[in-house]
């Protein structure tokens, strides 16, 4: 084991994750080398910028650069490492199972460079169980000199969040280390000492929480690590399906879902967080990891019916939003339909599977005009969504100009804090469809409709 505490770290894949796990670390005081076959990305974060946005990090990444490196070049970093951090993608294929390609081409990369000194190679993308072993081969077969090598491989699953992923990583719940190696476990443990103990002065603008629990240490088998990641994210997707489909109940018995939610969350059983109505879930993971955890039971003949109804209820709420429009314009043809908010969630640019897509889609295909905002993913829409053809607007108040209805999808503070008042004086006709909850009194003559609530305000 090194004698100083602080380790040289690579870091494969310098994505939403990878990005935020180097700089982290930087942070925390190792020396860091990010790695990614993306040149551009390389370039961009060479020259001090992110190619991604992450509310803080590029003042965290600035306040750590004298620690970290990038490169392309697997043999500039690999050698001198004692931990390899592994944060590819791990895309969905059309049957559900998760590509394992990068995976396999970062560990045969990995293992041509390894030094011949104990090294730990880290998973932290996230992968079916199986996975760990089956890179523990790879690396096997493709080391130089495979007897002349030693090394752990350890399944670290990460939990961060998009948007809050400084705070979740300097600050987590749980640290899970799966593996069969204790030296592994114990490197691991090093390099996390000062998260563990919570022994670093909080960056600007990312406080410690009050009252902070230290995060807890908790070391499983591979197999076991690789599971609680796939299952933590299927019981977050389940608990957003449920409150979805409790909505739908309310909003035939007159309910409300937002009174209901809060009287459910304060059982300290249950819990107020992912217990929220809306257009559905989405983003990077959710859909990837319970078509991933399905398709794992499929291979093993074995049915996961909860899970398959989280993702049918998710399916459903998505078309939920149109069918609320056509219930108050009819023909969509030739409306202006203005949408707020592109990704998924507010403060990231991430559009992996947002629910904005499949509504704008599902307009278009009916013949409505479409225009769009969004504070930070406008140029990502650009790059991704380039067969969509809708309108891009300036800023919130152009998009609602002359618009037949609004459609809030992503609830960022700047949708919040429009002067409703003005906005909806220069539409068309005035019907706002708040898809997450957030809008409260708007001027009298608003149509205000939202998930699971009994018309907010009816039109005079
Ligand atoms: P991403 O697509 O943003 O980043 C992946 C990066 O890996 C890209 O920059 C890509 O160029 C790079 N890459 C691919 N092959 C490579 C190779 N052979 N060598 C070096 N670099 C390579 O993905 P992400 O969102 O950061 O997710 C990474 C993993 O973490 C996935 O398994 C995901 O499921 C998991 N995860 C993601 C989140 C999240 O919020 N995004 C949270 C927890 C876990």
């Amino acid at each position: 084991m090194p004698n100083t505490e602080s380790l040289n770290v690579a870091v494969v894949g310098t994505g939403y994750v990878g990005l935020g796990t180097a700089v982290m670390l930087a942070y925390l005081g190792h020396h860091v080398t990010g790695i990614d076959i993306d040149e551009r990305k390389i370039e961009m974060l060479r020259r001090g910028e992110l190619p991604i946005y992450e509310p803080g990090l590029a003042d965290l990444l600035h306040a750590s650069e004298s620690r970290l490196t990038w490169t392309s070049d697997y043999a500039a970093a690999i050698p001198e490492a004692d931990v390899i951090i592994v944060c590819v993608g791990t895309p969905p294929l059309p049957n559900g199972h998760p590509n394992l390609r990068y995976i396999a081409e970062a560990a045969r990369s990995v293992a041509q460079n390894l030094n011949g000194k104990f090294q730990v190679i880290v998973n932290k993308s996230t992968v079916p169980v199986g996975t760990g072993d089956w890179v523990t081969r790879i690396l096997e077969d493709n080391a130089p000199d495979y007897h002349a090598n030693r090394y752990a491989v350890v399944s670290n699953p990460e939990f961060l969040r998009e948007g809050t992923a400084l705070h979740d990583s300097l600050y987590p719940d749980r640290i899970v280390l799966g593996s069969a190696s204790q030296e592994g476990i114990e490197r691991l443990r090093q390099l996390y000492r000062r998260l563990l103990e919570q022994d670093f002065t909080p960056p600007e603008g990312v406080p410690r929480p009050a009252g902070l629990a230290r995060p807890q240490f908790v070391t499983t088998s591979l197999n076991s690590a690789e599971m609680i990641k796939y299952a933590a994210n299927a019981f977050l997707a389940l608990k957003i399906s449920f409150a979805n489909e409790i909505a739908g109940l309310c909003e035939r018995v007159d309910a409300d879902i937002e009174e209901v939610v809060h009287g459910i969350g304060h059982d300290q059983r249950i819990g107020h967080r992912f217990l929220v109505a809306g257009a559905g879930w989405g983003g990077s993971c959710f859909a990837k990891d319970t078509a991933a955890l399905i398709s794992t039971g499929a291979e093993y003949d074995y049915d996961m019916p909860i899970l398959q109804a989280a993702v049918d209820v998710n399916r459903h709420q998505r078309q939920l939003v149109v069918s609320k429009l056509q219930r108050h314009l009819h023909r969509l043809q030739g409306k202006r339909v203005a949408v707020l908010g592109l990704a998924f969630k507010p403060n990231t640019d991430d559009l992996r599977d947002a629910p904005a897509h499949d509504c704008i889609t599902r307009l278009m295909e009916l013949g409505a005009q479409v225009v769009v905002h969004d504070p930070v993913a406008m140029e990502q829409a650009r790059r991704e969504w380039s067969h969509l053809s809708y309108q891009e607007a300036s800023s919130a108040y152009d998009a609602v100009r002359g618009a037949d209805a609004v459609i809030l999808m992503t609830e960022w503070q700047e949708y919040h804090d429009l002067d409703w008042e003005q906005a909806v004086a220069s539409m068309r006709r005035r019907l706002v469809i708040d898809t997450r909850n957030v809008l409260r009194q708007l001027p009298s003559d608003t149509v205000l409709e939202q998930i699971g609530r009994r018309r907010v305000q009816e039109t005079h």
